[in-house]
């Protein structure tokens, strides 16, 4: 069953205006939730970040927080969802093709489940990236529809052999197209502050926190392209990926081209936060 508007219905009942315009301009904001065991994972950081892009998309929910709470635990329920993850989108609404907003607007909100197991074998072997430029806009902690940059940037990885990019603009490293980027340097964890230039992670928040609390100096600071080199290790975090280690960047093995030890550290916490031994 997909949640639609204020009803459950199945995916042929769904019915979206071809005016809609998430269709038209990509004007809608989504969330993509983690469902371990039946239950949302982290759903207030979710609900904070899908609020942030409304408002600053000027996006009015159709839902209060705590009536969105109980329709999607309503979801999974009915989908009868154990591990998976439910994705959630708002768009602006249908109105004739026109760029300013309709003058009475009327969100259009759908949600649905995926079943999903977690990507236990890429977790333990890890993935190949290659870096790429950053060509996004400077709103890249909205989570909006306008996703053709992260598209366009994953398939060019996949074509050249690799599993991801690794963005940077004019050399920072930002991060992947559907993750945060982290590196290990001596000994330090480094990732890209949570401004206006990466997508705030829910998984990345997580992670920081696991990390502090296993005594990890954290650097929440820009660094370079160059630096990569230097990385003794290598991850991304994500609601799907969790945390899965990049072994090599640029046809360059990181270390020996394994997921190294504080990735593994970190690994375990993740799993214990999530209610695994
Ligand atoms: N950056 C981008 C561009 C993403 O699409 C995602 C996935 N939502 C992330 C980072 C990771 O965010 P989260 O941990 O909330 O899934």
């Amino acid at each position: 069953m997909y949640l639609y508007q204020h009803q459950f219905v199945p995916k042929e009942e769904v019915a979206i205006s071809p005016d809609d315009r998430g269709y038209y301009f990509g004007d809608g904001i989504y969330e993509v939730f983690r469902v371990y065991n039946g239950e949302l994972f982290e759903a207030e950081g979710h609900y904070r970040r899908l609020e942030k892009s409304a408002a600053d998309v000027r996006i009015c929910l159709p839902y209060s927080i705590k009536e969105l709470h109980e329709k999607l635990i309503e979801l999974i329920q009915l989908n009868h969802l154990q591990e998976g993850t439910v994705y959630i989108q708002v768009t602006r609404g249908s109105a004739l093709r026109s760029h300013p907003f309709p003058s009475q607007p009327e969100p259009v909100l759908m949600a649905f489940t995926t079943e999903m197991q977690r990507p236990i074998h890429k977790m333990d072997q890890g993935i190949t990236a290659v870096t790429a430029d950053d060509i996004r806009w400077l709103r890249c902690d909205l989570k909006t529809l306008n996703l053709l940059p992260n598209v366009m940037a994953k398939q060019d990885a996949l074509d050249r052999g690799a599993d991801d990019v690794i963005w940077h603009r004019n050399g920072t490293i930002t991060e992947c197209s559907a993750s945060n980027f982290m590196l290990i340097k001596n000994g330090e964890l480094w990732t890209h502050p949570a401004n206006n230039l990466i997508l705030h992670g829910i998984t990345r928040d997580v992670v920081l926190k696991l990390a502090r609390q296993l005594q990890l100096e954290v650097h929440e600071t820009p660094f370079l392209l160059d630096e990569l080199k230097l990385a003794e290790e290598a991850f991304i975090t994500g609601t799907t990926v969790e945390i899965t280690p990049v072994i090599s960047i640029d046809n360059v093995p990181i270390a020996q081209g394994l997921p190294g030890p504080i990735t593994r550290q970190l690994q375990q916490a993740f799993r214990k936060h999530i209610g695994l031994a």
